[in-house]
């Protein structure tokens, strides 16, 4: 008799997914636009959600889930400290966000009057790519210390997102960074990314991402 396998990392992602959808379904039900962040550790993930906080103040409503591999939740923390609502995962120790994860994380959040919902995943350029969490659009942080020949190495985490940022563009005078370079690697895998070159510490360019957030909210969260 033969042995009968089955693909558990299959059905687990199958499960993820049809989860995913169902977040999806809820979330623009209530009219709340999510974004699931993803990054290297360090890329400025955080800094960036303070600066979008800061930057929709007094116009939109934001509302964060932090993910983390530990109890640490200094991230969402600061989050909270500038006005958005925060709720903190901690993954126990794995290296990505699941949907069952922010299912449990939307338990816990009060979304009424929320009209941005991000969703910082675990810094990590290699498995957050293979987790649908439910957002309607998937954003990559880049950095300029972490070198132009990230989307080469890492295709599967720079395709299929809607916009990269490029964090820390003040940096450009003390660092190598061939941006040229870097844009075209990003364009072969997804032709119609939105690129943002910007400095959470400057706020230079932090306009032109505010204002792609604006657009995608006005179509989902009206
Ligand atoms: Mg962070
Ligand atoms: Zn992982």
């Amino acid at each position: 008799m033969t042995v009968k396998t089955i693909s558990i990392q299959e059905n687990i992602l199958n499960a993820n997914d049809s989860l995913a959808a169902q977040i999806r379904t809820w979330l623009t039900e209530n009219r709340v636009f999510a974004v699931n962040m993803m990054a290297s550790p360090g890329a400025g993930k955080t800094s960036l959600i303070e600066r979008t906080i800061s930057g929709l103040s007094g116009k939109r409503r934001v509302a964060i889930i932090n993910g983390d591999t530990t109890a640490a939740s200094m991230d969402a923390e600061r989050a909270q400290k500038v006005g958005a609502l925060a709720i903190h995962v901690n993954t126990g120790g794995n290296c990505h966000l699941e949907a069952f994860m922010v299912r449990s994380a939307l338990d816990a959040l009060d979304l009424s009057g929320i009209d941005l919902l991000i969703v910082e995943n675990v810094g990590n350029l290699v498995c957050p790519s293979g987790w649908d969490l439910g957002t309607h659009r998937r954003v990559l942080v880049a950095s300029i210390p972490e070198g132009a020949d990230k989307p080469y190495k890492y295709p599967s985490m720079y395709s299929g997102v809607s916009a990269v940022v490029i964090n820390k563009v003040d940096l450009l005078p003390y660092v190598p960074f061939d941006m040229d370079y870097f844009r075209k690697g990003i364009e072969a895998l997804n032709p119609n990314t939105a690129i943002f070159p910007l400095s959470c510490t400057t706020g230079e360019g932090v306009n032109a991402w505010l204002e792609w957030l604006e657009r995608q909210m006005a179509f989902y969260a009206g």
